[in-house]
């Protein structure tokens, strides 16, 4: 893929956490900052320290750019380490989140896998494994880079591109991420779903009363 086609690597965390959000961040540049992002952004700008240092035989590096033409996408690497075996020092992406693994932790393993792809891909290597460090519960969730994740990660890259070709942000889909959505006063979910409902319940109403007009009416 050309890089000028890239997308930000954050967007398939943001797709995979739900499509609408992402379409709102990345093609209506809306954010609003809440509690969780606020300490998020705090903490990422922590490990964002743009330092390289070496910790009990761990080469650390922060603020790394990554690309990768199979996935489509460039970005940052929050915090890569570098293991040693022997005279080889092989890299371990981990990501920095401010809350608990929660019901969208799976968006977080998409995002440490595709850091792990563009690491492959730009240092001839093979990962195996990666990490989350959850500021929260100051728990390091280790991450098997699997057939499985990969092949995810590369579905959703390919899904969020075609979101970003289409231009269109998506209605709607209330589900349990909307609690610890940071958009969700903008999105308003509640609100578009009550429509919804009264748009069906007036369908039904007019097909008691007059079920001619309604059985032509589009689904
Ligand atoms: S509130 Fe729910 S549906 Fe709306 S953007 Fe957030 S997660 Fe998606």
């Amino acid at each position: 893929m050309d890089e000028s086609d890239f997308i930000p690597l954050s967007a398939l965390q943001h797709y995979d956490f739900c499509p609408r959000q992402c379409a709102f961040i990345h093609l209506e540049q809306v954010w609003m900052e809440n509690a969780h992002t606020a300490e998020g952004r705090v903490m990422h700008e922590t490990a964002h320290s743009g330092n390289s240092r070496t910790r009990d035989g761990v080469r650390i590096v922060t603020d790394l750019p990554l690309s990768s033409r199979l996935l489509g996408v460039s970005g940052m690497a929050d915090v890569v380490e570098f293991h040693r075996e022997g005279n080889v020092w092989t890299p371990f992406p981990v990501e920095y989140k401010k809350g608990a693994p929660k019901n969208h932790a799976e968006a977080d393993a998409v995002q440490v896998c595709a850091q792990a792809i563009c690491l492959e891909e730009m240092l001839g290597v093979k990962l195996t494994e990666a990490a989350i460090y959850y500021g929260a519960q100051h728990h390091r969730r280790e991450i098997a880079l699997d057939a499985a994740l990969r092949d995810k990660t590369v579905a959703i890259a390919r899904a969020t591109h075609e979101l970003f070709a289409s231009g269109r942000t998506p209605p709607p889909e209330k589900c349990p991420h909307c609690k610890s959505c940071s958009l969700v006063e903008i999105c308003m979910p509640d609100l578009l779903e009550g429509a919804k409902a009264a748009k069906r319940a007036n369908r039904y109403l007019q097909s008691l009363w007059n079920p001619a007009d309604t059985a032509e009416e589009a689904p």
